[in-house]
């Protein structure tokens, strides 16, 4: 596994590549890297010639009052899994050459970068969205992998590299689950013991949701009373942000469920922000990704 700090010369061998006509397969993380990550990278693996997994705490889409400073990093863990997973090429590179001064562009999703978490991190897609059009153009990726726990940010991607004509595919992929039920994410490691027993509420919520819905129960008024219950019934859970049934394109709430559906919940136990989601469709198995 090669290790590029260096934006220039990671673009050199992407055209290198290009060039030679390989594939390049590419998983953007931020790091402290967990089963959930990996299993990106083993299917960027499998559907490419060359695997690039870039590792970037992106501070454009932190706010002021977020944790950038002490959100996890461990680099040499990181790079021991990755040349594990037998990848090609890690990017690490500097905020000084992501975003050197005069650095002034961002890359805005209009609209659904304002739905679900956007009203409550103000400018954090804008700052995915600016990083991620960055990467893809140092990368030039066919095929650019994402996990569907942060749904909204695979909806907001797809629709940039779409509108800009990047040339890029975007895979979705499952989301990865502790065995009791809790999405993976770097973020868990805030979570107390206390708050981390608590923490499966989510998806316990999402599935008794699910099965609400196939049990006849497509009002989402009615849905979301019952989703809301059951988070309150979880005294460590501090606020709820949102939580309900969701078109899963334009991010819109639904008033009824007559098809496919994303229910998707935003929270927070004691401090830590979590977020869950899954889809469903009226009458169908629920997927659980
Ligand atoms: P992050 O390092 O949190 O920016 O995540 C990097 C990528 O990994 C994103 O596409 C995430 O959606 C994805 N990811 C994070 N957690 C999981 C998980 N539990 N299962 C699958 N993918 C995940």
């Amino acid at each position: 596994m090669e290790i590029i700090r260096i934006p220039r010369i990671m673009q050199d061998i992407a055209r290198t590549h290009a060039m030679h006509n390989k594939t390049i397969g590419f998983v953007p993380t931020m790091g402290a890297l967990h089963a959930g990550h990996l299993s990106l990278v083993r299917m960027a693996r499998e559907e490419n010639e060359i695997t690039v997994v870039s590792i970037y705490v992106n501070p454009k889409q932190f706010s002021p009052f977020e944790d950038l400073s002490r959100y996890p990093r461990d680099t040499e863990g990181d790079a021991e899994k990755l040349t594990g997973e037998g990848i090609d090429i890690l990017f690490l590179p500097a905020d000084s050459l992501m975003y050197p001064d005069g650095f002034s562009t961002r890359v805005e999703v209009v609209g659904l970068s304002k739905k679900l978490c956007g009203a409550y991190r103000h400018d954090h897609f804008s700052g995915v969205a600016t990083v991620v059009a960055k990467l893809f153009n140092l990368i030039q990726p066919a095929k650019a992998y994402f996990g569907q726990k942060d749904f909204q940010q695979t909806v907001i991607i797809k629709r940039m590299a779409k509108d800009l004509n990047m040339g890029t595919d975007i895979a979705v992929c499952p989301t990865i689950r502790e065995e009791d039920g809790l999405a993976m994410s770097s973020r868990n490691l805030y979570l107390t013991k206390e708050e981390r027993g608590a923490a499966p509420v989510l998806y316990t919520c999402l599935n008794e949701a699910s099965k609400a819905i196939k049990s006849g129960i497509i009002k989402v008024k009615e849905l979301k009373k019952l989703m809301e219950t059951r988070l309150a019934s979880e005294p460590l859970v501090s606020e709820i942000q949102y939580c309900s049934a969701y078109d899963p394109e334009t991010l819109d709430e639904l008033e009824e469920i007559d098809n496919e559906a994303l229910l998707a919940i935003a929270l927070k136990i004691g401090k830590t922000r979590l977020i869950d989601n899954i889809l469903v469709a009226a009458g169908l198995k629920s997927s659980s990704p």
